[in-house]
């Protein structure tokens, strides 16, 4: 066995300076070496009760792999790791491990928990730079049954791979032109390289799994033309619809939806130089939220050159829903946070365009439902801030279009599909699962709610799980 290190802090991750990395968008971190991840493998304690497991959706069995990894058999830890989630490079970026699986791990009690994320990264980027193996051949013959899925963001694709990996015909039905969802319309090149998506989505169809882009459900075809040809229906169509804040002003040019000015920005690439999507490149850009939407949003208008970004966010720094470690990137690269404020207008010039943001000053009150301080405007307290562009990252729902188009599927009040635990619905032979039936969440329960639901699928189906 490889010698313990017994070091209280994480091997830190190398990263692109912020001088530099707030005008590119390439990779802000830049990923251990082989030395660097068998170092920081090396710290797990190999707990027989396995604390980390738990705080992991998928269950990743995650002291069997760091140890494989501790010996550098990256290849072995890749393997024990892709038993239980199909998008481990996705993960090992983008999973809020704090709060997860190293928010139980035991290092964490008298110094920092194992770098989990970070090794698992490290592994899946080793796998695929050392040439994977081909994904198993496609296993659905001409009698397997037939499953249509709708949506390619993470819930989808893990239901596809599930169900494909279990011998069942799977086509995949994407609004967008590309699939990949979140993955590759939200979150940011810099965050989470598209090159990487595109490699899971491939690995995917080398299965057999059969990609439709450009295909809206709700509006090509029906949920219920789809059950006529397929045995079971997956939905995994996410919360997509943009909500915003009902103030005067938000018809101005210039005030963005995240969800808009994101998919511009990333799936379109609107920052390259000669590409045909239009996009307005800020000098002075407000993003109104707090969450990791928000710190990618501003993040993505300080690199297309703004002079001055600001988050606006109606708490504290305590309560700021944003990971940590994106707050810590954003104010590297000089992201300036507005706190105890909220807007109450948009003011616009002659031409109709943003001009500027009146806030209000905000005080924290008594503790509201959801156990956070209640924010409560300071009575005659405002201020204006100059902006010309206003990105509003105040949350999602999903889009009726689906649910609107498919009698007997019942919904929540604000939208979400009802599914149970395993990702059944009212409507025999439709599944959900993913951001259309939790509201916005994360990559990781996403994915777990796919893979669920292809279980539910395969039992329905008289099918058993390989
Ligand atoms: P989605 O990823 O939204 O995919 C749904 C897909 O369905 C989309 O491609 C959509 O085009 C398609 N679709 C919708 N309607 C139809 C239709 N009618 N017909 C056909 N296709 C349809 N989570 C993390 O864990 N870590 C992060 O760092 C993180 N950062 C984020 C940053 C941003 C900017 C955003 C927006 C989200 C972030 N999240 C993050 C949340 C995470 O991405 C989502 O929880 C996750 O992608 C949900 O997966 P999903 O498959 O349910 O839906
Ligand atoms: Fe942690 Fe996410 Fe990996 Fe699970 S998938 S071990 S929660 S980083
Ligand atoms: Fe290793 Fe931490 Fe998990 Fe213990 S809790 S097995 S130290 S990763």
């Amino acid at each position: 066995m490889a010698g313990r290190n017994m070091d209280p802090k994480k091997n830190p991750m190398p990263v692109q300076p912020p001088q530099e990395r707030r005008r590119n968008f390439s990779e802000v971190a830049l990923g251990y070496t082989s030395e660097q991840a068998a170092s920081e493998a090396a710290r797990c304690l190999r707990c027989k009760n396995k604390p980390c497991v738990e705080g992991c959706p998928v269950r990743i069995d995650i002291p069997a792999f760091l140890e494989r990894a501790a010996q550098q058999d990256f290849s072995g830890a890749y393997e024990v790791i892709s038993q239980s989630s199909s998008l481990p490079a996705v993960c090992g970026r983008v999973c809020p491990q704090e709060t997860q699986c190293e928010a139980r791990c035991v290092r964490g009690i008298k110094g920092e928990p194992v770098g989990i994320g970070r090794v698992e990264r490290f592994a899946a980027d080793w796998r695929a730079a050392h040439g994977a193996e081909a994904a198993v051949p496609a296993v659905a013959g001409e009698k397997a049954p037939r499953v249509a899925v709708i949506g390619s963001g993470p819930a989808g694709l893990s239901c596809a791979g599930e169900l494909a990996k279990n011998g069942c015909a799977v086509t995949v039905y994407e609004a967008l032109h590309t699939p990949g969802g979140v993955l590759v319309y939200g979150i940011p090149e810099f965050r989470l390289p598209k090159e990487i998506v595109r490699r899971e989505i491939g690995a995917l169809e080398e299965l057999g799994v059969t990609v439709v882009t450009n295909a809206v459900a709700g509006r090509s075809f029906t949920i219920d033309e789809l059950l006529e040809e397929y045995r079971a229906v997956f939905v995994g169509s996410g919360a997509g619809l943009p909500r915003f804040m009902g103030i005067p002003g938000e018809n101005l040019k210039g005030v963005y939806s995240a969800n808009e000015f994101l998919t511009r920005v990333n799936l379109m690439k609107a920052y390259e130089e000669g590409s045909p999507t239009p996009i307005q490149r800020p000098r002075r850009a407000v993003v109104v939220g707090g969450g990791n939407v928000a710190m990618d949003a501003a993040r993505c208008a300080l690199r297309l050159g703004a002079e001055e970004v600001s988050v606006v966010y109606r708490r504290s720094m305590e309560e700021l829903p944003a990971r940590a470690e994106e707050v810590e990137h954003a104010q590297e690269e000089g992201i300036v946070f507005r706190l105890l404020r909220n807007p109450v207008e948009i003011f616009g010039d002659q031409d109709g365009w943003a001009a500027s943001v009146k806030c209000a000053r905000m005080e924290l009150g008594e503790p509201d439902a959801s156990g956070r301080r209640r924010p409560v405007e300071v009575p005659g307290a405002f201020e204006e801030v100059p902006a010309d562009c206003v990105i509003m990252a105040i949350g999602t729902s999903p889009n009726p279009l689906l649910t609107g188009t498919t009698p007997g599927l019942e919904t929540q009040r604000w939208g979400g599909i009802v599914a149970d635990e395993t990702g059944r619905t009212s409507r025999k032979g439709v599944y959900a699962g993913g951001d259309a039936v939790t509201g916005a969440a994360t990559v990781i329960l996403a994915m777990g709610a796919g893979k669920t639901a292809a279980q539910a699928i395969l039992e329905d189906l008289g099918r058993g799980v390989l």
